[in-house]
């Protein structure tokens, strides 16, 4: 019956995309773009080839592990694959090759069982989408010379699915031609065998420029909350601003009750920790600190990682002191902390009716949810 492979070539290295890694190494939400690749394979194929650039082989191995196997690329697209293709365990008439661009994580793999059996009974499928723009043929000043017909007008993506024989065949007929082909599907029909078309996702489109990644944002909530005690003995700190008259809290530091629930939000979102185990407070030289320095330390730490603002929202329960006259004052000044306006950056303040460690004055309360966006690579 034949097996069935993907090959991905992950060959270039991006230019286009004006980072300076491979693209495929660039990470999407979280994970990078070639690995989302490999994963759209593992458990639909017999066996998975990577061709990735020999300075960037080691990473490649390292990133995909036991899920693929790594050969060296080639100067073009055509001789990566051609690479890969021998490098696949068997070479049998019936195998079907489905070829995969690194750059496409986002091809829906419930298509490919579709794809695979069309080619099984075709020999060459060419997942496409149907184009949505009106298509104009130019001359080389750029002139319009025809309006093509929409309706036959497709735009090839991967992947491109091929029975072994006539890969086989194709590359015995060009490898010595130095083929110009831009993907295998060009080379199948120079060699006279009919292509078939299959609608893909709208989804699977390529990354390859520098504005596709800018788009990768990352979006992360967390979501902060903390109590300290009245001492009335101490100054009261809220989001760096002193509210006169306090009562002040209790605290290793300065006890600002709303920076320590807005720090523990943004260390929720990324997944590091809380600030008790960044600032321990057994830790003599957080004694008394200002909630604003440390404040600064974790938003550096996080700015530098490639995080901004969305928004803020903290809630402060306090039954005492009345906040409402400071509110505007603490928004302005929680803007000016993340430097961001003071539109991202919301407080309430709230009394819990009496009711509650709150309600009998016993001390103060904050919630805060943050809502950070990561745009392009750290
Ligand atoms: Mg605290």
């Amino acid at each position: 019956m034949g097996r069935k492979y993907a090959i991905i070539p992950a060959g270039g290295i991006g230019n286009r995309s004006g980072l300076n890694q491979p693209k495929q190494f660039f990470e999407w939400q979280g994970e990078p773009v070639l690995s989302r690749s490999v994963r759209l394979f593992v458990g639909l194929v017999d066996a998975i080839v990577v061709a990735a650039p020999e300075e960037w082989l080691d990473q490649t191995v390292q990133l995909v592990g036991k899920q693929a196997h790594v050969v060296v690329g080639g100067a073009t697209r055509f001789e990566s694959v051609h690479n890969a293709f021998q490098a696949l365990p068997t070479h049998e008439p019936n195998d079907l090759i489905a070829i995969h661009d690194a750059a496409r994580p986002f091809f829906n793999a419930q298509l490919l069982n579709l794809g695979f059996n069309l080619c099984r009974e075709k020999g060459a499928v060419l997942f496409a989408r149907k184009a949505t723009d009106t298509i104009k043929w130019a001359d080389a000043l750029g002139v319009v010379e025809q309006t093509l017909d929409r309706n036959r007008i497709w735009l090839a993506q991967t992947p491109q699915i091929f029975s072994g024989q006539l890969l086989q065949k194709g590359y015995k007929q060009f490898q010595s031609l130095e083929p110009t082909f831009t993907d295998e599907a060009a080379m199948v029909e120079a060699m006279g065998h009919p292509v078939h078309l299959l609608e893909g996702n709208i989804q699977n489109r390529k990354l390859t420029e520098k504005e596709d990644f800018m788009r990768s944002g990352e979006t992360c909530i967390g979501h902060g909350y903390d109590v300290h005690r009245f001492d009335p003995s101490r100054p009261l700190y809220l989001c760096g601003v002193e509210i006169p008259g306090g009562p002040g809290l209790l605290g290793h530091s300065d006890a600002d009750v709303a920076l320590h629930a807005i720090m523990d939000a943004l260390l929720g979102a990324t997944g590091q920790g809380d600030i008790g185990h960044w600032f321990p407070d057994n830790d003599p030289q957080y004694k008394g600190v200002r909630s604003t320095q440390l404040f600064a330390a974790v938003w550096q730490d996080l700015s530098q990682k490639g995080y901004q603002l969305g928004n803020v929202d903290l809630t402060i329960q306090a039954q005492i002191p009345k906040l409402a006259p400071y509110r505007d004052l603490m928004r302005k000044q929680l803007a000016e902390l993340f430097q961001v306006s003071p539109q991202k950056c919301n407080v309430k303040a709230t009394t819990t009716e009496g009711l509650g460690f709150v309600g009998e004055k016993l001390g103060m309360a904050a919630h805060a949810v943050v809502c950070l966006v990561r745009e392009s690579c750290p």
